[in-house]
């Protein structure tokens, strides 16, 4: 997945959502959002960012306190996140980083900002119940190694809960986040 981190662009007044961070602190997990003083201490403690050039959670927090609403729900960068919680159990002022992560995914979703890789892989999850496509030749060699088959994944039971989760409209949504 190729990383995007709108947020070095100039800020334009009329890309502000001025009730952005109110929606956010409603929502479970951001009701600390507006605690955060930018002290850095997520991003210093995060494994994801040690290892990317773009993948900031302080600047994610930041984009939700200013209402970059589209910036922050387009960003790719936000699906990075590995949601180990470190920065939720580091953060100073008690801001739950992870949990505000988890709810800008979700309004991402609900507005079609999903990574095509994301995507795919949930196809593949239905299609097998495995995550990636297993490669028949390494099916054949566990064979000729002795090993047993692969368990079957129950797609039906995964169908469900996406269906539940309204996956599938989700997935057919493109675009920009509305509401602006
Ligand atoms: S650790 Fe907490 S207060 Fe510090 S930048 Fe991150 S979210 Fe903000
Ligand atoms: S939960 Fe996400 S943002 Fe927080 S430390 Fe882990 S990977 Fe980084």
């Amino acid at each position: 997945m190729a990383e995007t981190a709108p947020a070095k662009e100039p800020i334009r007044a009329s890309e502000i959502d001025p009730k952005f961070k109110y929606e956010l602190t409603k929502m479970h997990g951001g009701e600390k959002l507006l605690k955060c003083f930018q002290c850095g201490t997520c991003t210093s403690d995060c494994p994801i960012a040690r290892f990317s050039d773009t993948y900031r959670p302080r600047q994610i927090i930041r984009m939700a306190q200013l209402g970059l609403k589209n910036r922050v729900l387009n960003s790719d960068t936000l699906w990075l996140c590995a949601a180990c919680f470190t920065c939720t159990d580091r953060c100073p002022q008690g801001v739950e980083v992870a949990s505000v992560i988890r709810v800008l995914r979700n309004l991402a979703a609900e507005n079609g900002c999903v990574p095509q890789v994301f995507k795919e892989q949930a196809c593949c999850i239905l299609e097998s119940g495995y995550a990636y496509k297993i490669p028949e030749l390494r099916v054949k060699k566990r064979e000729t190694q002795g090993l047993p088959p692969l368990p079957k994944g129950n797609s039906e039971s995964v169908r469900k809960t996406l269906k539940g989760v309204k996956f599938f409209e989700t997935a057919e949504k493109k675009g920009e986040p509305s509401g602006q």
